[in-house]
């Protein structure tokens, strides 16, 4: 994904990308997308040498709730944006680990990383289908949205469970 810094007019340029699902740089994400992503794209250059690109990212993808395993979809619909600053070699220290130096003669910003980047940071590792999710029986697995089982429960917490279980093992 190229953003080509000479169509910018006026100090400002929009553009657009869409990442297929099957793009190479999905690869590891963890969830599935499902349906291409959108990325609506804003250069600004309001001051010499600094471009801001502003970045709208829309997509889905589809994991698992974080209780009962199901698929659920997940939104993405953000904003992030990314800081360029032209420098003479790529060893200037700009002072600021989130402004990306590019070379003064450079033409084009190439957006691929700080993009993939956002995306795995950001992904929601740990969606829920529903705020009342029941979740699932930690005996039989039963999805206690759809059924109730059997199983006995125990109303005290699991964890307190397991410390007992130790207390009087000796
Ligand atoms: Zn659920
Ligand atoms: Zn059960």
């Amino acid at each position: 994904m190229i953003v080509d810094l000479s169509r910018l007019s006026g100090g400002r340029l929009k553009t657009g990308f869409t990442i297929a699902p099957d793009d190479p740089m999905l690869d590891g994400y963890g969830s599935q997308i499902t349906e291409p992503i959108q990325l609506d794209v804003e250069v600004t250059n309001a001051t010499g040498g600094m471009y801001v690109v502003t970045v709208n990212v829309l997509g889905s993808s589809v994991g698992s709730c974080r209780r009962c395993l199901e698929p659920v979809k997940v939104t993405i619909d953000d904003r992030f944006w990314v800081v360029y600053q032209q420098s003479k070699s790529a060893d200037d220290e700009i002072g600021d680990a989130d402004v990306i130096p590019i070379d003064p003669k450079a033409t084009e910003i190439e957006i691929d990383e700080p993009v993939r980047e956002w995306l795995f940071l950001e992904r929601n590792r740990f969606p829920l289908c529903d705020k009342r999710c029941a979740g699932m029986c930690p005996q039989c697995g039963q999805n206690l949205n759809q059924k109730e089982c059997d199983c006995e429960r125990d109303e005290t917490d699991e964890r307190w469970g397991a410390l007992s279980a130790l207390r009087f093992d000796d």
